[in-house]
């Protein structure tokens, strides 16, 4: 079966690949789609350690194909997930305390293990996420990541109905943060974001107020009109982004960091004590996380913006990545030549 391969010169190759036997509650998918994420771009790059010969992806959708002994929770023709939460060790303080994304000991999809970017894909049964029926499936594999890790960092972020959060970058994540917060939290939305192609697409879902930081100052515009935002999810790989996002903030908000820009950023630390002003890290989501992010979007509250690629497009599709020309999700349809 055909693979996205990690080559050595951080390249990826569309390669012949025999998958292994299956063992003791796995289960083999068929894979229908994959997103092309931005954390893919990260691990062929090498960024978190050499990976040469891993199968990317870990915004897969598949049929379930066959089953192994000791599956009960999946069965052939199911449609399931490959997460980058692809396994946690199952008895550790986090995986036993509703945190398993911070499992120790996690297997990650595309990075740890072979990932969806292929036609098959082998996962453990009880980790893959059952997909609901009336989900489309190109959809479905935007929730996988950028959907689950937002609905996530909104649900962190703690904000009521009728409360502002400030959404700082509109990319794949933004975007899906924006509707969540919108359709699901019942917030009031700020978009920020550089590129006004991404403002626009912000506001035709819904944004209350958009803001581009290099026309306007942000922080001023927020406090004015609504005395600083309740919470901000920075979802920009920008520290810029993260310093201001703590500025746009009324006392005792929160500010939920979810981009990974390699730096440092900066915190006032008078601010922080005497605005009670708090900062969090929130990390893809759990299954359960995944299995309401997936409720939702069947529901049609959140609808990713997808757009249906062939695998042979792979290279070129990191090339766009990284020119920052593209909106909404590439993802590669299996079924595409
Ligand atoms: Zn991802
Ligand atoms: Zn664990």
């Amino acid at each position: 079966m055909k693979a996205a391969v990690v080559t050595k010169d951080h390249g990826v190759d569309i390669q012949d690949k025999k998958l292994r036997p299956l063992q003791y509650g796995e289960a083999l998918l068929s894979m229908e789609f994959c997103g092309v994420c931005h954390t893919d771009l990260h691990v062929k790059e090498g960024h978190f350690g050499d990976v040469t010969g891993t199968t990317l992806g870990h915004e897969g959708i598949g049929i379930v194909k066959e089953v192994y002994s000791g599956v009960t929770s999946l069965k052939v023709g199911d449609r399931a997930s490959v997460a980058w939460f692809f396994q946690g060790c199952g008895h550790c303080e986090y995986c036993n305390s509703g945190n398993e994304t911070l499992c120790r000991n996690v297997k990650n999809a595309g990075y740890s293990v072979d990932g969806g970017m292929a036609q098959e894909c082998i996962v453990v049964a009880d980790y893959a996420v059952k997909v609901p029926d009336n989900l489309d499936p190109a959809a479905a594999s935007s929730i996988t990541c950028a959907g689950v890790t937002t609905y996530k960092a909104v649900k962190v972020s703690e904000i009521k109905p009728g409360q502002w959060i400030a959404i700082y970058g509109l990319g794949g994540l933004g975007n899906l943060a924006l509707q969540y917060a919108k359709n699901v939290f019942n917030a009031k939305v700020v978009a920020i974001d550089v590129n006004e192609s991404q403002l626009e697409l912000a506001k035709s879902m819904g944004a209350d107020l958009v803001i581009n930081p290099i026309q306007e100052d942000a922080a001023k515009i927020m406090q004015e009109k609504c005395g600083g935002a309740h919470a901000a999810v920075v979802t920009a790989v920008a520290r810029s982004a993260f310093n201001a996002a703590v500025d746009c903030l009324r006392a005792g908000g929160r500010l939920v960091a979810v981009g990974l820009p390699p730096e440092s950023m900066d915190l006032n630390i008078p601010r922080l004590v005497l605005d009670g002003i708090q900062v969090v890290g929130s990390l893809v989501g759990t299954r359960e996380d995944l299995k309401e992010a997936f409720q939702f979007a069947a529901e049609g509250k959140v609808v990713p913006k997808v757009t249906k690629r062939p695998l042979k497009d792979i290279n070129a599709i990191f090339t766009e990545m990284e020119q920052g020309k593209i909106t909404g999700r590439m993802v590669i349809d299996l079924a595409m030549s």
